[in-house]
């Protein structure tokens, strides 16, 4: 009979890794402590409804990615395949708005993704997040990314570059997307097939696209920095300058 092995992208963690992955695990806990934030564990198995309405239909996660099948009681659940989603479920379920705000969390654990197994992609993989929801002030988003830099810094990784950007709201992302495909149409015939399905349903997907001859393409597209609203604008450059500084970054 044939042994039975792991599944492909599922690893295990073997004396040797699994010390190492303690010290990370337990270095999450210290950095986002002190930094006042607190531990949610939500489940691992959701409503499949939860993801398709939180991440968005037409996403390559819900699309082909989600681990999803029937329940006993014949209604789809899926294997969470990131983490914001089931946070903000555990929010307003646990009625969490009821409490001080904002509220400080942060999460880590394993997700699922039915990604093509290539090094550094596990099908089952670990993720660490953190939300602060009840305050859309900037100076949140430099927390976070103070907390991200020291978190990075405590591990021993160096030469590190912190990248951000923002996505914009509902009123500068449709014009946005319009700017994406006007500049897209020209060249789809160099663009992969999925690429050309994300062009009309989603073309902000293709600026995330691993192919190596959509990335050449995504190099010189418009950024999503230089076409946002006043308020989006302001919000964006405000961290920018601050974490600039803070971190002493070249601004
Ligand atoms: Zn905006
Ligand atoms: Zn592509």
């Amino acid at each position: 009979m044939d042994k039975v092995k792991a599944l492909k992208g599922f690893k295990d963690l073997l004396p040797g890794e699994s010390e190492k992955w303690e010290k990370i695990t337990s270095l999450v806990h210290e950095c986002f402590h002190a930094f006042g934030f607190s531990p949610v564990r939500t489940p691992i198995l959701e409503r499949t409804s939860l993801f398709t309405r939180s991440i968005g239909e037409t996403t390559d996660i819900v699309e082909k990615e989600m681990y999803t099948f029937e329940d006993w009681d014949g209604k789809p659940v899926t294997l969470r395949p990131e983490g914001t989603a089931s946070v903000a479920r555990a929010y307003l379920e646990g009625r969490l708005d009821l409490k001080p705000l904002p509220a400080k969390l942060y999460y880590q654990g394993p997700m699922f993704r039915h990604e093509r197994p290539q090094a550094g992609r596990l099908r089952q993989f670990h993720q660490v997040g953190a939300e602060i929801i009840g305050d859309s002030n900037p100076r949140q988003d430099v927390e976070l990314l103070s907390l991200l830099s020291h978190f990075f810094e405590q591990t021993g990784i160096s030469d590190l570059t912190l990248e951000i950007n923002s996505l914009g709201c509902s009123v500068c992302r449709p014009p946005y997307r319009l700017v994406l495909q006007d500049f897209f149409e020209a060249q789809l015939s160099l663009l992969c097939e999925d690429c050309n399905r994300r062009f009309k349903s989603n073309p902000l997907r293709i600026l995330d696209c691993k192919k190596e001859s959509c990335k050449t393409i995504t190099q010189d597209a418009p950024a999503s920095a230089d076409h946002l609203c006043e308020t989006c604008d302001t919000h964006f450059k405000r961290p920018c300058v601050k974490v600039s500084i803070h971190l002493n970054y070249p601004t």
